[in-house]
């Protein structure tokens, strides 16, 4: 490593064959190959000491090469009487990254078992800079690694397994675009999925996306039993242009065509996510605009009431307004979803926490902000198509919304 300050690399970063080297480097017992693999996904340690199926030279010499954990602290929260947990994790450098583990009870009407999603971030902070998001306001402070993002899974099994309980979903919905950190998201996906490591299956991995289509389109080749979920949110490009700033690169069309394309390849369905917000998407006209990029694709429509977010003027829509879009999308023949569990389901609330530990902007900046969107939404409400996107009102340096991230 050329940076002395830089982190030993985490054991979560190696795949099954870099493991096997490791250990042939450090002159261990092949043997010792399955046991890392054990113990780093189905052991309850937290440091190599605490591994006890390693001879104490074995942990010495692997805890001076590597990291158990990558990450530095882990915060939890436990909300909604124990069903959902919240884990802010520091990562090295002081990067604040949320993941959110939900429990679902069994459900026979839909021939389900109990369930237990974990809803991870691929990013601390996000560039695209989604004006409701308030993973958007902070900005964008640096990609994750395959192994941080792994981190999130292990540590929220490590939870369950306390409770007897399993994972069984991962959902990309937290802090950050995946697809702007592709190949990191899909080496974790492998990762995840290794039998030898997260033995998750595929179809039951989503990777949300604001619309990166060259990012769409790798998914279906490469990882193609993965679900595909695109955060839509507008479906004319004016008011998309300021609730996902990315339309400006890759619009509304091309979007949903390369979800198309990706929904052929894979015979998966895609779910498009609509964040409702009071009075700017909610509206007939929206509703109608939708059904008319969505007619005739394989797709399943998730309308999910906006958390409010400080910076925003916005309000989330009632639950009556909800129910009249969805009739409405319904009678056109779209397959509709209300979630009503807020943030829960989507894991909307992702990056809130370590949003509002990243501090505050001064009350003038987020009154400025305020008045921007309320005149930036005013022009695209009534199709006026803004040059520049707005830039976050965080707290973090401001990024470029069109780049960011892995460069594609
Ligand atoms: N960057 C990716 C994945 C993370 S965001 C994406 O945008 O798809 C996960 C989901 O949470 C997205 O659908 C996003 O639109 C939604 N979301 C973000 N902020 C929200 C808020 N304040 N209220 C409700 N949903 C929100
Ligand atoms: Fe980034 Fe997704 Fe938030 Fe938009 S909604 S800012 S893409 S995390």
């Amino acid at each position: 490593m050329s940076d002395s300050k830089s982190p030993l690399p985490a054991i979560s970063d190696l795949d099954h064959a870099g493991i096997t080297a490791l250990v042939a480097e450090l002159g261990l017992e092949k043997y010792r190959s399955a046991q890392i693999l054990d113990a780093v996904w189905r052991s309850d340690a937290t440091t190599w000491a605490g591994v006890t199926t390693l001879s104490k030279r074995a942990q010495e010499t692997l805890a001076a090469v590597s990291r158990f954990y990558s990450t530095e602290t882990v915060e939890r929260e436990d909300v909604e009487d124990g069903a959902t947990t919240k884990l802010l994790i520091t990562l090295s450098g002081g990067a604040k990254v949320e993941a959110v583990l939900m429990r679902y009870p069994p459900d026979p009407r839909r021939g389900r078992g109990e369930r237990a999603t974990i809803c991870v971030s691929s990013q601390a902070g996000c560039a695209v800079g989604c004006p409701f998001c308030a993973t958007g306001e902070l900005g964008f402070t640096r990609n994750l690694t395959a192994g941080e993002i792994q981190d999130q899974v292990r540590l929220a099994r490590q939870i369950l397994r306390g409770e007897g309980r399993e994972l069984t979903n991962v959902v990309f919905m937290g802090m950050g675009e995946p697809l702007q950190n592709l190949d990191p998201v899909l080496a974790s996906i492998d990762g995840l999925t290794d039998p030898l490591r997260g033995g998750i299956g595929q179809r039951r991995i989503v990777v949300s996306t604001s619309g990166v289509v060259p990012g769409i389109n790798r998914l279906a080749q490469v990882r193609p039993q993965v679900t595909l979920a695109v955060s839509l949110h507008a479906a004319r490009n004016p008011l998309r242009d300021l609730l996902v700033p990315l339309n400006r690169k890759w619009p509304v069309e091309e979007v949903v065509t390369a979800a198309a394309a990706h929904a052929r390849t894979t015979g998966r369905r895609t779910t498009f996510e609509v964040t409702m917000i009071d009075g700017i998407n909610d509206r007939p006209d929206d509703a109608a605009a939708l059904v008319q990029v969505l007619r005739g694709s394989d797709s399943h429509v998730n309308l999910i009431p906006m958390n409010s977010v400080a910076h925003t003027p916005w309000q989330e829509s009632s639950a009556q307004r909800i129910e009249e879009i969805a009739e409405q999308l319904r009678a056109s023949g779209l397959s509709v979803t209300v979630r009503r569990n807020r943030g829960r389901e989507a894991g909307a609330a992702c990056g809130q926490l370590a949003a509002e530990r990243a501090g505050t902007p001064p009350p003038a900046a987020v009154a400025r902000r305020r008045e921007l969107l309320v005149v930036a939404s005013a022009a695209a409400l009534q199709g006026r198509r803004s040059p520049t996107p707005l830039a976050p009102s965080g707290p973090l340096a401001p990024s470029d919304p069109l780049g960011g991230g892995d460069a594609l």
